[in-house]
This record gives C-alpha cells, sequence and structure tokens, in this order.
C-alpha cells in the first residue's frame, strides 16, 4: 500500500513529539507500506512568524514575503523528521513544496495548487526512502514560495495522495476524529465512525478546523479516503467518504453536527443608492480584491432611494474590504465581535421544521440572531462573539447530539 500520513501542528509540537512521529511512520513502513509524510510547522510557529512580520509593520505586508516567512516553519519540521527517521536506520528524505513538485498559481498567502510533478517523490519511494513533504507550500509559476492558506498542509496532504494515487491520506491531529461539534467546546460532543464529504466540507467551510474545507473539496473530488485521528493514542478514527459508503450506516443522523466560525466580520453599507447594477459592482470589486464575501442581506429600499447591505468577510480580510466599500456608501461599519454558529447535516434535505429549531433555541437562550444563510445542508446564523460557545451548546443539545 501507498499511505499519506499528515501530522498537524500539536502532533510535531517538541522535539519529543516529532521523535514519536518518527516511530509511528517507521511502523507503518514496516508493515510494508511506501509512506509519504505531510507535516505542518510545530504547533505555534506559523502564528510567532506573522507576529515577527508584524513587528516591522501594521499594514499588510507584501504577501511573497509572507510567504517566504511563513514556508520557513514547515520546512524546519519536515528536516527534523528525515533526520530522526535517517537516525533510526530507517532512510528518508525531506522535501519543500517545490522539491515534491507541488506547483500553484501566484495568489500569494492562499495560493491554489495547478499541478504535481511527483517524478522527485516517485523516484525517491522506488529507491525504498520515506518521503518526509514541507506541508502548506508550493512554488508559483515563476518560481516563487507560495503557501496555501491556514491549515493548508491538510491540503498539501490531499494534493500529494491524488497525485500519488495513495491507497489512503490519514490526518493526524490532536482529536480523536471528526465529532459532532468542537469537543473542547463541547465534551459531550460524539465521535463520528463516517462523514461524507459533502457534510464534512460545510462543517470546515462553516469554522470545523479539525480539516481545512479546500482540502475536503479535493479529497471529493479525487475521490481521496480520508482518515482523521489522533497521534496521541491509536483510537479509530473518522472516515471522510462518499455518500455511497455512508447508505448502510442505518444510525445516520439528521444533523451531523454543529460548527463555530470565529473568524468573522460583519460589515453594514448604509445609504447605499438603490438601483440596477450597484451591489454587483460592490461584490465584483471584492471579488477581484480576493476578498471571500460569505452572507449577504440587503434590506428593503429607503423613502429616499438609499438601502444598506451587510454581508461578511473573514476577520483578516476586513482592512481590504474596508477599503474597497469606502465611498460606494454614506456609511461603513465594521464589526469583528460577531462568530458564526452553523448546524450542518445532509438529513435536512428530507425534514422541515430543522431551521425553525435553530431559532427557537437561540431565542430561548436569549441569543439576537444578527444574520442567516442556509443551504440545502446547513443553516448558518451570525450571533455576537460572547454567545458563541452557548450557542453551539444549545443547539448540540437540541439535535440531542449528545444522546
Ligand atoms: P492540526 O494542528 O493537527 O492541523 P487543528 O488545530 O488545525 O489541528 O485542528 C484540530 C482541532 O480542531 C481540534 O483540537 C478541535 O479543537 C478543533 N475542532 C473544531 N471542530 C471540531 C470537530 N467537529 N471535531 C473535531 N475537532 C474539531
Ligand atoms: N502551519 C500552517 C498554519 O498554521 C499550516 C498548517 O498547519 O496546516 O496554518
Ligand atoms: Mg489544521
Amino acid at each position: 500500500m501507498l499511505v499519506v500520513q499528515k501530522y498537524g501542528g500539536t502532533s510535531v509540537g517538541t522535539l519529543e513529539r516529532i521523535e514519536e512521529v518518527a516511530k509511528r511512520v517507521i511502523e507503518t513502513k514496516k508493515a510494508g507500506n511506501d509512506v509519504v509524510v505531510v507535516v505542518s510547522a510545530m504547533s505555534g510557529v506559523t502564528n510567532k512568524l506573522i507576529e515577527y512580520a508584524e513587528y516591522f509593520t501594521k499594514e499588510a505586508p507584501c504577501s511573497k514575503d509572507m510567504d517566504m516567512l511563513l514556508s520557513a516553519g514547515e520546512r524546519v519540521t519536515s528536516a527534523l523528521l528525515a533526520i530522526a527517521l535517517n537516525e533510526k536506520g530507517y532512510p528518508a528524505i525531506s522535501m519543500s513544496g517545490r522539491a515534491a513538485g507541488i506547483v500553484t498559481d501566484d495568489s500569494h498567502t492562499k495560493a491554489r495548487i495547478i499541478n504535481i510533478d511527483s517524478t522527485n517523490m516517485r523516484n525517491e519511494l522506488d529507491s525504498g526512502k520515506i518521503v518526509v513533504v514541507a506541508g502548506f507550500q508550493g512554488v508559483s509559476e515563476d518560481g516563487f514560495v507560495t503557501t496555501l492558506g491556514r491549515g493548508g498542509s491538510d491540503l498539501s496532504a490531499v494534493a500529494v495522495a491524488g497525485a500519488l494515487s495513495a491507497d489512503v491520506c490519514e490526518i493526524y491531529t490532536d482529536v480523536d476524529g471528526v465529532y459532532t461539534t468542537d469537543p473542547r467546546i463541547e465534551p459531550k460532543a460524539k465521535k463520528l465512525d463516517r462523514i461524507s464529504y459533502d457534510e464534512m466540507l460545510e462543517l470546515a467551510s462553516m469554522g470545523a478546523k479539525v480539516l481545512q474545507n479546500r482540502s475536503v473539496e479535493l479529497a471529493k473530488k479525487l475521490n481521496v479516503n480520508l482518515v482523521t485521528r489522533s497521534s496521541f493514542n491509536n483510537n479509530e478514527g473518522t472516515l471522510i467518504t462518499g455518500e455511497a459508503n455512508m447508505e448502510n450506516n442505518m444510525e445516520q443522523a439528521l444533523i451531523s453536527g454543529i460548527a463555530l466560525d470565529k473568524n468573522q466580520a460583519r460589515v453594514t453599507l448604509r445609504g447605499v443608492v438603490d438601483r440596477p447594477g450597484v451591489a454587483a459592482s460592490i461584490f465584483k470589486k471584492l471579488a477581484e480584491k480576493n476578498i471571500n464575501v460569505d452572507m449577504i442581506i440587503q434590506n428593503t429600499s429607503h423613502e429616499d432611494g438609499t438601502t444598506s447591505l451587510g454581508f461578511t468577510v473573514p476577520q483578516n480580510e476586513m482592512e481590504a474590504a474596508r477599503s474597497v466599500v469606502e465611498g460606494t456608501a454614506k456609511s461603513v461599519e465594521i464589526d469583528s465581535d460577531v462568530v458564526k454558529v452553523s448546524v450542518v447535516g445532509v438529513g435536512m434535505k428530507s425534514h422541515s421544521g430543522v431551521a425553525s429549531l435553530a431559532f427557537s433555541t437561540l431565542a430561548n437562550e436569549g441569543i439576537n440572531i444578527q444574520m442567516i444563510s442556509t443551504s440545502e445542508i446547513k443553516i448558518s446564523m451570525i450571533v455576537a462573539a460572547k454567545y458563541g460557545e452557548l450557542a453551539v451548546r444549545a443547539l448540540h443539545k437540541a439535535y440531542e447530539l449528545d444522546i
């Protein structure tokens, strides 16, 4: 078998932890598998590097320089793990994203993978080596280092697994798998044995950072079998798979999970001229700047022919959003003291009353809902940040996920 294993920040957080990871990798190799390991930076390192840059500038630094800086974290871990493996008698080689052939576009700090030339990885595997790839990074077509967005080592792992047609892609982290909600917020959360790509994609996109959303999207596209499990024990993890593999799961619940996204900011534009094309031009400009707009609400028109427009963006894009929308309205207000709480489940497609239960649950807790958006399998609500965790626990109970 060809196994891709990805180890997240906490799993490689200290030198001792890297040694433990080396042992786990060796077990997999000894069982007769070819092994490619994808590693994150040691926990806290990426944030520390961002802080270093902030020492020099409060403005957003040049994104090419940021990528040079941030990609260093993963290079350190990959080199150390390869050194540890070699020392234990198991030939290994570390590779940067570039050496691993990961070519991306040039959207620095959130680049998309265009292609993987797996020649180097294949040659080293064929010579019997364990390949250790620095996650989270690639190289643009003109040769500059790029990074794939926060949590992007998950994406590296899935992309490498796809390029090598690996039999399985195991994502090792600090919890036993995917739970009905973040077990750090609700200790009664239950681990799921399986979850479909679509539900996992919604949960991840709505803030469940156990998997990066783009990695789930790619796993679905390339049909990569993903398993999330802990690097701290041998418990069975969660299989993320196609819906076809979910059918014989008799206990398929109505709701699979609740997610909390703290990286949200609400932008409100007041006094926007209410005529055709105005909203289009505002959102076009935001899209051109690569700003991810999520929920949008437009109020009914006022008597003076203006309206107000509200939308959410990730917090780290709110200043960029401000400069884009400045001048398009009488006033621009940004509130980053909000969070998004989402209820996700494919069972929603065939059941009614799912949304009303969410609204009444929050009402009973005295939590005001500022914005709502829904899809076929998800309901999301923006609430004041201080109520986020309370909302998660109340919804988890209301949908009987703790039973
Ligand atoms: P890594 O560094 O291994 O990539 P992350 O911190 O990115 O790990 O993701 C793991 C964390 O995701 C867990 O510690 C947990 O707090 C959080 N998390 C959020 N939602 C969920 C969920 N539904 N199931 C499991 N973990 C979750
Ligand atoms: N180190 C990067 C981050 O913290 C990538 C990752 O861990 O997946 O976002
Ligand atoms: Mg992660």
